[in-house]
């Protein structure tokens, strides 16, 4: 058992419950909603607030929303749609991948204060704090300004033992560059969950992630370019290799995003990709699962054993 910052107070890990380790409540860059409401959609809080009432009903306790401040974090909207929907939300500290030409010159240790400021203060001048710390990489490896920030959250973490999820490019194999970094910073790798693992279905690299000590973020559902069916038979072959616990299944879900005039995916086929929102996991991976012949008693501890112990540092 542990305490752990959630965005409406101390939360102990007994209450995690069924836990969703990779969603956003909005998602847009750094400013959007004090700025540009209106990119967000109309009613934006109804609609975050029906769509988590949904999930709640449907056994989702718990999400981990993976905003940063450059993805467009409003850690004010984030706790009302906690406190209205009922479901437990932990906000993120650290910092995805757009890093500003001004970081230019920033050290690690400064973005570490800043961090561990969020983790032990408040975000943005609330008492709301962070309960887990991000950093991000994809294609082009770990880029130098990403990896001022990597040892950054490696600093905040070492400091305030919060613990850390990495954006990562599992085709490329990146979390192997991220772990190096974190390994020189004495980074214990238990404490690290490694996201979007399931974009690939090289078992054999999981595997060595999970050899490392790290958890493994399955965490993009529908996803692209790897199909559904295809992300579940790589979750499978872990759960056969005795993994279960070191599994966070999620789906890396926008409820708000930015509305494009022509956006890469239209609403209309999201919503026909993924018509159950936080419910997939439960109403199509499951199902999925229990037709591979997964046992009960294994997908009861399936989002929530492996949250727990992640955040519990077991
Ligand atoms: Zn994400």
């Amino acid at each position: 058992m542990a305490t752990i910052n959630s965005v409406l107070g101390p939360l102990d890990t007994a209450e995690l419950g069924f836990t969703l380790m990779h969603e956003h409540v909005m998602c847009g860059f750094a400013g959007v909603l004090p700025n540009f409401p209106e990119l967000l959609g109309e009613n934006m809080m109804e609609v975050v607030v029906d769509d988590l009432k949904k999930a709640k009903t449907g056994g989702i306790d718990t999400i981990v929303d993976a905003t940063t401040i450059d993805l467009g974090r409003d850690i004010n909207v984030i706790a009302e749609a906690s406190h209205r929907s009922g479901v437990n939300i932990i906000a993120c500290s650290g910092w995805w991948m757009d890093v500003p030409v001004f970081f230019a010159g920033i050290s690690p240790d400064q973005l570490a204060d800043l961090f561990t400021r969020e983790i032990e203060q408040g975000i943005a001048g609330t008492n709301i704090k962070a309960g887990i710390l991000k950093s991000a990489s994809d294609l082009t490896g770990v880029t130098p300004e990403q990896e001022v920030v990597l040892r950054g959250v490696a600093r905040a973490h070492l400091k305030t033992r919060v613990p850390i999820m990495l954006h990562s490019y599992s085709p490329g194999q990146v979390g192997r560059q991220q772990l190096d970094i974190l390994k020189e910073e004495g980074v214990d790798l238990r404490r690290v969950k490694m996201d979007h693992s399931n974009d690939t279905t090289d078992v054999e690299y999981l595997t060595w992630l999970l050899e490392q000590g790290c958890y493994l973020g399955m965490d993009r559902y529908p996803g692209r370019n790897v199909s559904p069916l295809a992300r579940t038979k790589t979750m499978k072959a872990l759960i056969d290799a005795g993994y279960t616990d070191r599994l966070c299944p999620s789906h890396d879900r926008l409820v708000l995003r930015v509305m494009a005039d022509n956006p890469m995916i239209t609403e209309e086929e999201r919503l026909r990709m993924n018509p159950h929102g936080f419910l997939y996991m439960k109403e199509v991976v499951f199902q999925q699962l229990r037709e591979m012949g997964v046992s009960e008693e294994t997908l009861n501890r399936l989002c929530v054993v492996g949250p727990r112990n992640f955040f519990e540092g077991d």
